[in-house]
């Protein structure tokens, strides 16, 4: 049996998420025994898991089919010393300047209408992309009932505030109950309109989505689940059957996707991908261009790689099915939109367009009625 088979060996309990939590793989002697850490990088390693560790499920590292980093699985949760020795100019800890729009402890209000409740730096996988990376060097830690507190009259005392999203870390591994209050509590405030929770869950231990969260969550709809999906190779039976579970549940979903050099930044992939999730009735909502964070700029592609792809994507699969290309730009100035542009110009009353097959279109009455 060679390593990845044994490594992805199930057992009677493969279908319990607690097995899959308390058997998380995590420990240097793991990497060591896969192969990536050879006696003259064993140093380098250590330090580079005292800043950022690492931990996965057995779940999501059994869907790796390659055990180096061109496998696509293999490369979002296994450490890389690119992320201790790699670094492009403007890339820090918080290049959304979330600490800056922290308005109380672990609240973020950056748009008007809309905040973030960051519920707790605990994740089942850890991203080797994450965005908040720098949560991950202090202990495990759950917002408080005081801090919910202050949160909850931060937003009754903003009335714009139309709009929650839980993140985090991942908030499905609050406990379920802790859960649920902070939702009642949210709910209860009459300007909220919508929650939203964003969760790796769905993809990293998708067995935790079980009819019992179900019925919790379709009690304080309308909620929207953002998952983060970023390969074909993440779609499994488990995956369709969490899906399956939160859409008879009511729960509508959506899928942020970043474009990660070396994961998915190849247009067969993101078309498998997205079409994909249109099966499963999660709407690819955002392509990221991947943020400038410390530790992770290996992962970044050239903008413009990320406005070819989305670009082609036009007319090989439905609209349904295209997230929009966005730069999330750095120091919180908000999302930026990236194409594709079919609009070459407007001239009085005539436009010219660039079909999605590359031809030239002259579309006349572009004024509309005068
Ligand atoms: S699941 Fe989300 S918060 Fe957790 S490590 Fe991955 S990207 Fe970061």
């Amino acid at each position: 049996m060679n390593k990845l088979t044994e490594l992805s060996n199930k057992n009677s309990n493969w279908s319990k998420w607690k097995w899959h939590i308390k058997n998380r793989l995590k420990s240097i002697e793991f990497l060591e025994y896969i192969g990536i850490i050879s006696q003259s990088l064993k140093e380098k390693f250590k330090l580079l898991l005292k800043r950022y560790h690492f931990a996965t499920t057995p779940y999501y590292f059994s869907l790796c089919k390659r055990l180096d980093y061109t496998d696509p699985i293999f490369r979002q949760i296994i450490p890389s010393i690119e992320e201790i020795e790699f670094n492009l100019p403007g890339s820090n800890p918080d290049p959304l300047a979330e600490e800056k729009y922290s308005v109380t402890p672990h609240l973020i209000h950056r748009y008007p209408d809309r905040v973030l409740i960051v519920t707790t730096n605990f994740c089942a996988s850890y991203c080797r992309h994450c965005n908040r990376k720098r949560f991950w060097s202090e202990k495990p830690w759950v917002l408080s009932k005081r801090e919910l507190e202050q949160i909850i009259f931060y937003i009754k005392t903003n009335k714009h505030i139309r709009e929650v999203i839980l993140s985090g870390g991942d908030p499905f591994f609050i406990n379920q109950s802790y859960l649920e209050y902070i939702l009642s509590r949210i709910r209860r405030i009459k300007t909220v309109e919508v929650i939203r929770i964003g969760t790796r869950v769905p993809v990293v231990l998708p067995m935790k989505i079980t009819p019992i969260l179900g019925k919790m969550l379709k009690r304080y709809r309308p909620i929207w689940i953002n998952t983060h999906f970023n390969h074909p190779q993440e779609i499994t039976k488990e995956t369709e059957k969490a899906a399956d579970i939160l859409s008879l549940h009511g729960i509508a979903m959506a899928n942020q996707t970043v474009l990660l050099k070396g994961v998915n930044d190849d247009l067969n992939t993101l078309a498998q991908l997205f079409t994909s999730l249109e099966r499963m009735l999660i709407k690819p909502y955002y392509l990221f261009h991947c943020d400038s964070v410390s530790g992770t700029d290996h992962f970044r592609t050239s903008i413009e790689k990320g406005i070819e792809l989305i670009s082609a994507l036009e007319g090989k699969i439905g609209g349904l099915c295209i997230p929009k290309f966005v730069v999330d730009l750095p120091n919180g100035a908000g999302k930026a939109p990236c194409g594709p542009n079919f609009l070459e110009k407007i001239d009085g009353d005539i436009a010219i367009f660039k079909t999605w097959e590359g031809k030239k279109f002259v579309y006349k009455g572009a004024q509309g009625a005068t």
